[in-house]
C-alpha cells in the first residue's frame, strides 16, 4: 500500500490530467519516491492489460437464442408497474381533489364562478383590505396629532 502524501495526484498524472508545471511537480517527485514509481508502473502495466484484452465475441447460435429468450420475456412486470403507477397517480389525484375542496379560505361560490368574476371578486377584496388599512392609517394619524396637540 502506498502511503505517500503525494499518492492521490497519481492517477491524475497517470490520465494526462495535470497541467504541465503540476506534471513537472510531480515527475520530480517520482524521481524521489520509490513508492509512487512503483505504483505509477503498476497502473501502467494494468492499463497495457486492459487495454489488450478483447471481449470475448458471442456465435452468432447463443445470440440468436439470447434475442428469442429476451423477445419471449413476459410483460406483466412492466404491466403491473404500470398498474400501480396509475393507482398511486389516481390516488394523488384524489387526494389533491379532496384538498381542494376542503380548503376552507377560498369561497364556496367561487368554484362556480366564471374566471372573469372570480378575478372581480378577488380584486374587490384586495381593495377593500387597502381601504381598511387606509382608514385605520388616517385614523392613527389623527390620533397621534390630536396627542400631540395635548403635549403641546
Ligand atoms: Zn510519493
Amino acid at each position: 500500500m502506498n502511503t505517500c502524501e503525494q499518492a492521490s495526484r497519481l492517477t491524475a498524472y497517470h490520465d494526462g490530467e495535470m497541467s504541465p508545471d503540476c506534471r513537472a511537480d510531480f515527475e520530480r517527485h517520482l524521481g524521489q519516491c520509490p513508492q509512487c514509481a512503483a505504483e505509477l508502473d503498476r497502473l501502467r502495466r494494468l492499463t497495457a492489460l486492459l487495454g489488450a484484452a478483447r471481449p470475448a465475441a458471442i456465435p452468432a447460435a447463443s445470440l440468436a437464442r439470447l434475442h428469442r429468450a429476451v423477445d419471449l420475456l413476459p410483460t406483466t412486470g412492466i404491466r403491473r408497474l404500470a398498474e400501480a403507477l396509475a393507482c398511486v397517480a389516481a390516488a394523488i389525484l384524489l387526494v389533491c381533489m379532496i384538498g381542494l375542496a376542503r380548503r376552507s379560505d377560498a369561497p364556496a361560490a367561487t368554484a362556480s364562478m366564471p374566471v372573469w368574476e372570480t378575478q372581480a371578486v378577488a380584486q374587490q377584496q384586495a381593495v377593500s383590505a387597502t381601504a381598511t388599512s387606509d382608514v385605520l392609517l388616517a385614523s392613527w394619524m389623527v390620533q397621534d396629532l390630536s396627542g400631540r396637540s395635548e403635549h403641546d
